[in-house]
């Protein structure tokens, strides 16, 4: 990439810029991540002010978004015991008065009006004191310059502290994109073939920067944004569908011809359920694809408690059948150990070879694992990351399960791959249900399955919100349940898990709980991640096998952990997690026949954010609704995991708002791709060229995911 930089005018490093220079360039770069003036061109306003007209002062009224007013400024005055505390001035025009008000920075400002001079005076009018302010106005002389320059609609930029003492903030950055628009002309090319443009009525690439930048009116901008999304999102999807392409015909994947002895031993003898009918869907697929001769990369998508670990057993069984070794990997200790439990358990006397590969693995033991893998006798090998370090050499690894919970970058999953010629099946588990959106952009390249039942049987989980004053009723609750015979989790946020206080909060809850509910009458358990895996363990298995009738926990127990008997999930300070996390929470109940509750606990003054938070919580049981509202009010940026992906890297694409767009787009590719799967045509050099530009430092990335 670097040997490419220079070649073009827009490469040109942000230094070179009138007005910037090396100082402010180092800020730009640091701050913005703007490193050159096609960086500066790419940086988009993100809302835009309104200055097509001028308002006189008796148009003025209450709750008036920004308007701009011109006038002769007067009567300049300053306040206060040392005159420093603010300054006001008259504001006239033919229409009336109003005051303007400054509280600070005005000390440089106080001589500047001069009488006699037109301003263009630019605020947020405030009816205070018998009549209107604007406090702290953008005030200029009016000059043809100003007056072409206010007119329309204005852009905003972010900008930060460092960046504003520089000169740098809104204006000052809207300045330098108007130093470059003339030098820029005639370097801006065109990133979209004709035959896309056309058709779709899109404006050319030059006059989008433009108007994105200093639109001529709303259409304009509209008109610009509306292309830059497009495009965007185009080629995010171009890349994912053409990778999904390259990999279906380049990538041969290992033929399990049969369906053999452990699969049909298993589904007949030890299943003591009837699958659902998704999951006998899913697991045809499943079979589809490892018959296929080409690589499996399946995405299974399944509510909590949807019952996909049965889906993910089986499917090692094909493998195994044929042959082959297999392997499950989890995001955290617990939970591989808790699948390593619960695998075992499953494939007791079939004659399967299980093994369990954490950082925590013994080194004699470790060392016995990796040669009996290496040799083939070990059939499955569950484990955290751990098993994607080199050392770990599989004989013959035919299918990989990824339990992800959106923590496993597609960087890890490649180490995987490259751990055989022929690369593994693979089967990305997820748990949180993805908006389809997100999916879209994230997974665009995998196949994806869905399990869209649960077992038969299950009662909707009844949710409530509590607040800690009413603990008692809690109490109460809690009291009556377990005389039923069921145990309850309280579960305790522990955002990071090193925070002392967190753990404080947690300990002083167990003491609490332990004297609410005393010994012999009750037993309480205790996990967190501070504790040793056998004490942790220890504690786990107390309450499994119902010697305790409380579990006290931090979301350790997030995953995995399986108690049918369980039917109470009390979750404390619930305005503390996002929605995604208390959706998996309340998944560790509601497996048994009983009726079960989740009753979220938080303080009084909840942000308008987490009140809706427990509302859709309390209205709801179904996961995609729960992930939709949680992308549209959290955005997906902070969506768990999404941020090391790197794909959700969108500059002006908005996944909570252009869904329409982007479908468009994935379609538009689809066709594309259709027509041309290579990219190959002269009409498609465009695209060809401009996708190498986007993506050849992420090329490696984008053919593993
Ligand atoms: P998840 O999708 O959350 O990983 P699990 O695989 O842990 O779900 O399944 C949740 C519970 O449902 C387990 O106790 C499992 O044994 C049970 N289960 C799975 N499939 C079925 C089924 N078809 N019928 C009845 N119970 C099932
Ligand atoms: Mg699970």
């Amino acid at each position: 990439m670097r040997d490419e930089k220079n070649k073009h005018f827009l490469d040109t490093p942000i230094e070179y810029l009138k007005g910037v220079g090396p100082k402010r360039a180092e800020l730009l770069r640091a701050e913005l991540d703007i490193g050159c003036f096609g960086d500066l061109l790419m940086f988009y306003p993100f809302r835009y002010i309104d200055r097509s007209r001028f308002y006189t002062i008796r148009e003025v009224q209450n709750d008036m978004p920004y308007v701009q007013i011109r006038g002769r400024i007067s009567d300049v005055c300053l306040h206060g015991k040392y005159r420093t505390t603010r300054m006001t001035a008259t504001l006239s025009d033919h229409t009336g008065k109003m005051e303007l008000v400054w509280f600070r920075g005005f000390k440089w400002l106080k001589d500047q009006f001069k009488p006699g001079v037109e301003y263009i005076v630019f605020g947020k009018p405030v009816f205070f004191g018998n009549r209107y302010n604007i406090a702290h106005p953008e005030v200029e002389a009016v000059s043809q310059e100003v007056i072409s320059q206010s007119a329309g609609l204005q852009p905003v930029y972010n900008s930060t502290e460092k960046l504003k003492s520089k000169g740098l903030d809104s204006r000052g950055i809207a300045k330098l994109l108007r130093t470059l628009f003339p030098r820029a002309k005639g370097h801006i090319h065109e990133t979209l073939p004709a035959h896309i443009l056309e058709p779709l009525k899109l404006l050319p690439r030059e006059e989008t920067m433009l108007h994105v930048h200093f639109p001529a009116d709303a259409m304009m901008m509209k008109k610009a944004r509306a292309r830059l999304k497009f495009e965007e999102l185009f080629y995010l999807q171009l890349n994912l569908l053409r990778h999904r392409l390259l990999r279906i015909e380049k990538t041969s994947g290992h033929i399990f011809p049969a369906i053999g002895d452990l699969f049909n031993g298993f589904y007949h003898d030890r299943l003591s359920f009837e699958l659902t009918a998704a999951q006998k869907r899913v697991l045809k697929e499943i079979r589809n694809d490892t018959l296929s001769g080409k690589q499996m990369n399946r995405l299974l998508q399944g509510d909590v408690g949807s019952g996909k670990t049965v889906v993910a057993v089986m499917s090692m069984l094909m493998a195994i059948d044929n042959g082959f070794q297999a392997s499950l990997m989890a995001p955290t200790e617990i939970l591989a150990f808790q699948h390593f439990e619960s695998v075992s358990n499953m494939l007791n006397g079939l004659g399967i070879s299980v093994g369990l590969l954490t950082g925590s693995t013994r080194p004699a033991e470790r060392r016995k694992m990796l040669e009996d893998l290496e040799e083939g006798h070990l059939h499955i090998l569950i484990g955290t990351h751990a098993l994607i370090e080199d050392v770990v050499q599989f004989n013959r690894l035919g299918m990989v399960v990824i339990d992800e919970q959106h923590r496993f970058g597609v960087a890890q999953r490649a180490r995987l791959w490259s751990k055989s010629t022929v690369p593994p099946h693979v089967l990305v588990m997820t748990a949180t249900p993805i908006p389809r959106t997100l999916a879209m952009t994230l997974y665009g390249d995998l196949d994806v399955s869905v399990i869209d039942e649960l077992p038969p049987g299950r009662k909707p989980i009844k949710t409530f919100h509590q607040f800690d004053r009413h603990r008692l009723k809690v109490f109460g609750f809690m009291r009556k349940q377990i005389k039923e015979g069921r145990q309850i989790y309280v579960v305790y946020p522990l955002i990071q898990e090193s925070e002392k206080l967190d753990l404080k909060d947690l300990t002083d809850g167990y003491e609490s709980i332990c004297r609410e509910f005393p010994l012999p009458e009750y037993a309480v358990s205790i996990v967190h991640g501070k504790m040793k895996p056998a004490d942790k363990d220890f504690e786990m298995q107390r309450f499994v096998k119902g010697q305790t009738q409380i579990m006290v926990a931090t979301t350790v127990i997030e995953v995995g952990i399986d108690v049918p008997n369980a039917s109470v999930m009390v979750i404390e300070s619930a305005e503390r997690f996002g929605l995604s996390q208390l959706h998996q929470l309340r998944g560790r109940v509601g497996r048994g026949a009983d009726q079960s509750y989740c009753i979220l606990m938080s303080k009084d003054d909840l942000s308008a954010d987490a009140r809706k938070r427990m509302e859709v919580m309390a209205s709801t049981n179904d996961g995609f609704r729960i992930a939709e509202t949680d992308l549209q009010l959290r955005g997906p940026g902070d969506i768990q995991g999404t941020q090391q992906s790197g794909i959700l890297d969108l500059k002006i694409a908005d996944l909570t708002q252009d869904e329409r767009i982007l479908k468009f787009a994935r379609e538009q590719a689809k066709s594309l791709l259709g027509d041309d799967p290579g990219i190959e045509k002269q009409e498609n050099k465009v695209i060809r060229k401009q996708l190498h530009t986007l993506y050849r430092d992420r090329l490696f990335w984008s053919r593993i995911s």
